[in-house]
């Protein structure tokens, strides 16, 4: 069992917990709860390894939330994090302000991803569309300026976001559909990018068919795990705050839909994570 005790920001010590364990899980998506202290931080992550999930990736959705997430990933091994600013927290967008602080947080160590970044119409009402549109176009901008691959945030706005991602990046640039719930027709869109696809606890609702059909569509080397914690948490504990150390009961389901044993999928998507984020 391996714990995720501190380290102080050694590339040595970061890799060497990861590397003989390959075949443990990766959390390619999650977040703190809101105003998480540092010692429920620990908690959260001590519980991930001990279930197994020693991969975890930060990922983050405003410049609030972002210094907490680059200190623990400083600091913990197997711990990464992105920034970047979320569809719906641009309210107070101002690109002078944010892209400079976010170019500057990429040279922190275990950054791996510009996201989660994208647009949302499903509550389009809090994050006027122009806005959300201008930090994505900014967002994925500094994404190609710098190579840094982007995760992306895609909620009832395949067409516009498909869109943009095509006019900012060039055509092979990685890119993660995080918590990917359009349809087949969308799948396809995105497949013809460089594109891979993070499936969470919504896999395990009864009423979400319509996830668990592209969940099978989707190549084997292009699925990775999330949970989107403290969301989304997956049967048994719908309703209750989700964390990082459900991700087995995920993969659980995610094997079965693939017919796959679960220690294939826990290593084939763990070893997915690591090349997309360029984790050695
Ligand atoms: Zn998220």
């Amino acid at each position: 069992m391996t714990r995720a005790t501190p380290h102080r920001n050694s590339p040595i010590a970061h890799c060497s917990l990861l590397i003989p364990h390959s075949s443990l899980y990766f959390d390619t998506h999650t977040h703190l709860p809101d105003d998480c202290t540092d010692d429920e931080a620990e908690v959260l992550i001590r519980e991930a390894a001990e279930a197994q999930v020693t991969g975890l990736l930060l990922a983050g959705t405003s410049l609030r939330d972002c210094p907490q997430n680059l200190a623990l990933a400083a600091t913990h091994a197997g711990v990464y994090t992105s920034i970047g600013i979320h569809p719906l927290e641009v309210q107070d967008y101002d690109a002078a302000v944010a892209i400079p602080q976010l170019r500057a947080w990429l040279a922190a160590p275990h950054v791996v991803a510009i996201g989660e970044i994208g647009l949302d119409n499903h509550y389009a009402d809090s994050a006027p569309a122009a806005i959300q549109e201008q930090a994505l176009r900014d967002q994925l901008h500094l994404a190609a300026e710098t190579g840094t691959p982007v995760v992306i945030h895609s909620r009832e706005a395949f067409d516009r976001c498909h869109a943009l991602v095509r006019e900012c990046l060039p055509a092979d640039h990685p890119l993660q559909i995080h918590s990917f719930a359009d349809g087949p027709a969308e799948l396809e869109q995105w497949l013809k990018l460089n594109t891979i696809f993070s499936y969470n606890g919504m896999v395990t609702f009864k009423k979400a068919e319509n996830i668990r059909e592209t969940l099978r569509l989707v190549p084997l080397d292009r699925l990775v795990l999330e949970t989107d914690a403290p969301y989304l948490a997956p049967v048994p504990f719908r309703g209750q705050p989700n964390a990082s150390k459900h991700i087995p009961l995920i993969a659980q389901r995610i094997a079965e839909e693939r017919g796959l044993p679960l220690e294939e999928l826990a290593r084939l998507t763990t070893a997915n994570a690591r090349r997309f984020f360029r984790i050695v």
